[in-house]
């Protein structure tokens, strides 16, 4: 079966019109194979303490690179795993390896990780054991993790009819596991809402930085509120995306503590990250101000 899929996928690369039911076939059938061959691979973007210029977290981010045909972009398969399921072993296998890429990056530097997780896997009625599972395997201390939970599927589970899902995170909070809400700001965040939803740090989308050129009053206006949404509930903000030093300057000045992009590093395979890591926080990188930060552990 595995030969027959095999070729399967490699016609599919024909450069040829398809359905996007042709292409939604191909992409399951070889996400599901690529599991158990060596094309997934977990990358991570370091998250930069903007006052010191160290990194306090990493984000993993799935890769899914296929021989024939090169980089399978994560907007392209991740709603296929979604839609088919297979976000949940995919992403079981998103988790383990990443928790096992940071643990020594905790020990050493008391960096965070944070991990994308699904709707879909937060459905999971058993997504809370099998995080904690995870973390005694790997010997990572729950209070290394974040889980990033994007407002929409945050908004669902604190709503009437999914209280496993809120129930889920909540579990896993009092163990220690931080929550975040990932792509802030592009959902129907509102100050209620915020207040009743089970989370730690925003990760302030992309759309919310301010463009490095047209830097209308109008783009900060929007930034601003965003970032005073969450200083009202005191949660540290992550801004995302973040591709200039004019951008970070003025998301400092702005109040923004952490931010990650292209700026300081781009999702890197964990060696290179790893080197990245030692030069920001190593030793001898910047100054020696104590910690204190407020989304790293260390
Ligand atoms: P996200 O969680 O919002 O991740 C941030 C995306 O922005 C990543 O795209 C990252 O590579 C990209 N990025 C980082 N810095 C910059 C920058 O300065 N400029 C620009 N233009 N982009 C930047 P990526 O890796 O393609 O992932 C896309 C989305 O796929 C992620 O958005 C996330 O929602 C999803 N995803 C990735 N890995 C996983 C996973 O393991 N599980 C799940 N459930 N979703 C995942
Ligand atoms: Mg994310
Ligand atoms: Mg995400
Ligand atoms: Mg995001």
């Amino acid at each position: 079966a595995a030969k027959r899929a095999g070729r399967d996928r490699v016609t599919a690369y024909q450069p040829v019109m398809r359905t996007a039911r042709e292409t939604f076939t191909w992409v399951a059938d070889g996400l599901r194979h690529a599991l158990a061959t060596e094309e997934l691979a977990v990358h991570y973007q370091p998250v930069m303490d903007l006052a010191t210029g160290r990194a306090v977290a990493v984000e993993a981010l799935l890769r899914w690179t296929l021989s024939a045909r090169g980089p399978v972009s994560p907007a392209q398969f991740i709603p296929v795993a979604e839609e088919t399921g297979l976000i949940v072993p995919v992403g079981a296998w998103v988790l383990r390896r990443a928790c096992t890429d940071a643990r020594a990056w905790y020990e050493r530097y008391g960096i965070s990780l944070t991990v994308n997780v699904s709707g879909r896997q937060l459905a999971e009625l058993d997504f809370a054991d099998l995080v904690l599972r995870t973390l005694t395997d790997v010997g990572l201390p729950p209070e290394a993790l974040i889980l990033e939970i994007t407002e929409t599927v945050l908004i669902g589970s604190a709503e009437e009819g999914a209280g496993q899902a809120l129930a889920t995170l909540n579990r896993l909070r009092e163990h220690g596991v931080r929550i975040a809400i990932d792509d802030f700001g592009t959902g129907y965040s509102s100050l209620s809402y915020l207040a009743q939803l089970p989370v730690d740090i925003l990760k302030i989308d992309r759309s919310f930085v301010p463009a490095a050129e047209a830097a209308s009053g109008d783009d900060h206006a929007f930034t601003r509120a965003v970032l005073q949404l969450g200083a009202s509930r005191r949660l540290p903000a992550i801004a995302e995306g973040v591709e200039t030093a004019e951008q970070a300057d003025l998301l400092r000045d702005m109040g923004c503590p952490l931010a990650q992009g292209f700026l300081f590093a781009r999702p890197g395979p964990v060696e290179v990250v790893a080197a990245e890591l030692a030069r920001t926080n190593g030793d001898r990188a910047g100054d020696d101000r104590p910690g204190g930060s407020p989304v790293g552990s260390g």
